[in-house]
């Protein structure tokens, strides 16, 4: 497959700091070398992303430093250029898209709350009713995914924190600011509405082994390594890989899932990208 050409038809709607439209777009996925054409059709809006760690380390992002991939062929132009995610901040419109890209550069509008929030069926790390158990109905049908082929190869996963309201992390965000100031508060926390955690779409996971925390000791453990490989068959991506921070703006954190679909999920993993990196590999397609 690596050398395969996927091809994938994506509706998107944009968010562009003052324009609301929504552009279609024809996209090509590909693979390192051959030429061979494919292809899938998806629809998505897509907006922006960033996030925001559990109770207690959410991230930020900095500006994401690309690097440029070259496709090589006049054949593997996009129809049209997409949507640039490193202008500077920009309000995203088109929520609902799952491939919207929450960071740095890009936010939730604060009254945005998706209308599908759903509890997974998925063993958590607390008990009780609360908003960060929730993920937008696909998005908990893949982790419900996830969790049962982990659990037939004895791997013990848990939920530790999904969906965050903009208030939430506001509050949580102020805390961090009285406590530690502008500067590393930036380092480990999302401004509101920069939270890939206000898009439902995102989970924090951690298993017994790394005592249910979210810790980047979660990645060497086995529940954290079955992760890094499988979670791209169900949709997910790690968001913030190891040593990925300039372009990110977070540093690694193993435990933070986010959903994108299964094609773009395993083609990122396949092909060791940030979700920032495969968006410009799509433009400059
Ligand atoms: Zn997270």
């Amino acid at each position: 497959m690596k050398y395969k050409f996927v091809l994938a038809l994506i509706s998107i709607s944009l968010l562009s700091g003052c324009s609301n439209q929504v552009k279609d777009i024809n996209w090509k996925f590909w693979e390192s070398s051959s030429s061979d054409q494919i292809n899938e059709e998806a629809n998505q809006d897509q907006p922006p992303e960033e996030n925001l760690e559990p109770e207690e380390k959410p991230t930020e992002v900095n500006k994401p430093d690309q690097e440029e991939t070259e496709p090589n062929e006049d054949e593997y132009l996009l129809e049209e250029p997409f949507f640039t995610v490193l202008n500077k901040e920009k309000v995203i419109e088109n929520t609902d898209n799952i491939l919207l890209v929450v960071n740095k550069e890009q936010s939730l509008p604060a009254d945005y709350v998706p209308d599908d929030l759903v509890i997974p069926d998925v063993s958590f790390s607390f008990d009780g009713d609360y908003d960060k158990k929730y993920l937008r109905e696909e998005a908990a049908r893949a982790l419900e995914e996830l969790f049962a082929a982990a659990s037939e190869e004895n791997i013990e996963l848990f939920a530790v924190s999904g969906y965050r309201s903009y208030e939430t992390q506001y509050g949580i965000y102020n805390s961090y600011l009285k406590k530690w100031g502008e500067e590393k508060t930036n380092a480990v926390s999302a401004i509101p509405g920069h939270s890939e955690h206000q898009t439902g779409l995102a989970m924090d996971v951690s298993s017994r082994s790394a005592a249910l925390d979210l810790t980047e000791q979660f990645g060497e453990t086995p529940e954290g390594k079955w992760l890094n490989d499988n979670a791209g068959k169900y949709g997910f991506i790690i968001r913030y890989p190891k040593d990925k921070k300039v372009i990110t703006g977070y540093e690694y954190e193993p435990w933070h899932l986010r959903y994108v679909g299964k094609e773009v999920a395993t083609y990122i993993y396949e092909e060791d990208l940030t979700l920032e990196e495969f968006f410009d590999r799509a433009i400059k397609q």
